[in-house]
């Protein structure tokens, strides 16, 4: 048995006739345009906003292509990744019928976007040092099941899954693998871009939101072979990518050396983060790390993350999520961010109350 794209697309889905934009039907930049209902004066803040933006956002996605190093046509720009989960399952799961398989504990959209999708998900927790298990993975794969999520390095748990284990999965499996890159820009790990020719199953997914520093925007990036972005591109609603994020990001994309600066400085702040905690008292473990946060394990982290909140500092609570009791899951923050955090941390776990004495 081999990768079929065409048997695994939703019937309904390879017959779509998709919207034809204005844009699409005449796409030169010269002329009198008539053909779309836009304002023609302008816009009202002054700024060219006047006009609906490339829905093939082509400018953006041969910078990014010549960057990534991979063909513009291999590339599908989202808002968000978040987009391009939602997508995949419009694409690839008939609701109520076909599933997917997901790590836990791993980033929660996955699950949540299959809830949305009336999707079933089943579940192959990752080993309690969260490694992924590539044949318990294998083994939960039935014939309904559609896409795998692999996300590395993970959150929350911060590691990188090993290499060896992924390829596992994607030699084992017949139907569509995901890993989630959005951390990678922080990992001494390199991408499975470079794997997309080997493995016509394989779509790999980054962010603009975590290294580039450009959450606010909203820019999700899908990797894959053309076919299956052709059909992300055939479903996404037309505009998907504003006209300010394609010019914006258009701009910033020039200024790798500010990137490299930065993820510098938060690897930086990252060891001087980790030794402080590993310093802090009470602390119980600070898990490895590839990407920019830490799973922290403290006693009581419940108390412990209300308490932070009363200060002021907001770190994320993963206590209730597989394998991570009693952890919390702290961003690297600048450095006198940071600096506020380990004081507070320690005054917290320093008291009787946060001991847990209370309860
Ligand atoms: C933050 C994050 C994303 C990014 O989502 P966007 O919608 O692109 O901001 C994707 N995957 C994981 C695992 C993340 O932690």
């Amino acid at each position: 048995m081999s990768f079929d794209l065409q048997q695994l697309l939703r019937p309904h889905i390879a017959a779509l006739k998709p919207y034809s934009s204005a844009r699409d039907e005449y796409s030169g930049n010269e002329g009198i345009f008539l053909d779309a209902n836009e304002n023609p004066l302008g816009s009202i803040t002054g700024q060219a906003y006047n006009r609906y933006p490339d829905p093939y956002q082509s400018q953006l996605k041969q910078k990014l292509a010549d960057i990534k190093n991979v063909s513009s046509e291999r590339i599908f720009l989202g808002n968000g990744s978040d987009e391009a989960i939602d997508l995949l399952f419009r694409a690839f799961c008939r609701p109520g019928i076909d599933n997917v398989i997901i790590m836990p504990p791993t980033y929660g959209m996955y699950e949540v976007s299959a809830g949305i999708n009336d999707v079933p998900v089943r579940k192959v927790p990752l080993t309690p040092d969260f490694q992924l298990n590539p044949e318990e993975v294998l083994a939960a794969v039935t014939a309904a099941t559609k896409i795998i999520f692999i996300c590395s390095p993970n959150n929350p748990s911060g590691n990188k899954l090993l290499r060896e284990s992924i390829l596992t999965v994607l030699r084992g499996f017949q139907g569509l693998v995901v890993v989630d890159e959005a951390y990678i820009d922080f990992s001494d790990e390199p991408s499975f871009i470079h794997a997309l020719d080997e493995f016509p199953n394989l779509l790999v997914m980054q962010t603009l939101s975590k290294a580039w520093g450009l959450a606010a925007l909203r820019l999700g990036m899908a990797f894959a072979s053309r076919e299956i972005i052709a059909i992300l591109n055939k479903i996404k609603p037309p505009y998907n990518i504003s006209g300010l994020t394609q010019a914006t990001v258009i701009k910033a994309l020039g200024n790798t050396d500010k990137l490299e600066q930065m993820i510098e400085e938060i690897q930086v702040q990252k060891e001087q983060l980790r030794l402080q905690l590993e310093k802090t008292a009470g602390v119980e473990k600070v898990y490895p790390s590839h990407a920019n946060f830490f799973l922290v394990k403290v006693p009581h982290a419940k108390s412990v993350y209300q308490q932070l909140i009363t200060k002021k500092i907001i770190v994320r609570d993963r206590s209730g999520v597989y394998h991570c009791g009693d952890c919390l899951r702290i961003t690297v923050g600048n450095q006198a961010e940071n600096e506020q955090f380990i004081r507070a941390l320690q005054e917290i776990l320093a008291t009787p109350i946060a001991s847990g004495l209370e309860n």
